[in-house]
């Protein structure tokens, strides 16, 4: 199968996945599993939480109001949206916006490790605490947590099934929704994905 129909397949599954527990949530508000956008080549796999409302309504990640900061942080760098893939963990909306729970992940995760098999980038940027919680414990590097204002901005050597991966530790871009003043430091962060570009 070619990327391409891995990624269809994963759609395929989501879309009937009634086991979820925010299956209901999304058909009742005709809303759109987001599985993820880019490049199926990319050496950057970005690593979000969960869809927001824009996102479940249009089913592309990040296209709301983290994802114009995401474009102004990608900007920053050089690197164009394009190039990269995005995802997020779960891969449906839970409801007003609530952080994921566990149940939540547990569904959800399998998928986003077919994914990173799929596209085997040559770094993971997660993007706030959950993200970065899956995708270390994931990469053996449970051990090495820390609270996301001490890890942000950090890189993390693993070892993925097809060869040596980094994990880049990031803020979430909403960050700099609440509080614009935190651009600056997100920017600065950001810099540590150029020499993967
Ligand atoms: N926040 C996320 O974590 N993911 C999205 O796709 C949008 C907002």
């Amino acid at each position: 199968m070619t990327k391409t129909e891995q990624m269809k397949q994963i759609r395929d599954e989501v879309l009937v996945l009634k086991a979820s527990p925010l299956y209901e949530y999304r058909t009742t508000n005709n809303y759109f599993p987001v599985i993820g956008e880019g490049s199926h080549d990319a050496k950057i796999m970005f690593v979000g939480e969960a869809p927001g409302r824009n996102e479940a309504k249009t089913g592309r990640p990040f296209c709301g109001a983290a994802g114009k900061v995401l474009d102004q942080l990608l900007a920053h760098v050089g690197i164009p949206r394009t190039s990269v893939y995005i995802t997020n963990i779960v891969k449906d909306r839970p409801p007003e916006n609530r952080d994921p729970l566990q149940g939540e992940i547990d569904i959800y995760g399998p998928f986003l490790d077919r994914q990173i098999e799929i596209i085997q980038p040559r770094v993971i940027a997660s993007l706030g605490r959950y993200a970065m919680g899956y995708i270390m414990k994931k990469f053996d590097l449970e051990l090495e947590l820390e609270p996301i204002g001490k890890a942000h901005g950090k890189a993390y050597s693993g070892k993925a099934s097809y060869g040596d991966i980094d994990i880049a530790t990031l803020y979430h871009p909403c960050v700099a929704v609440y509080n614009p003043n935190n651009i600056e430091s997100l920017k600065k962060d950001f810099e540590i994905l150029r020499k993967y570009a």
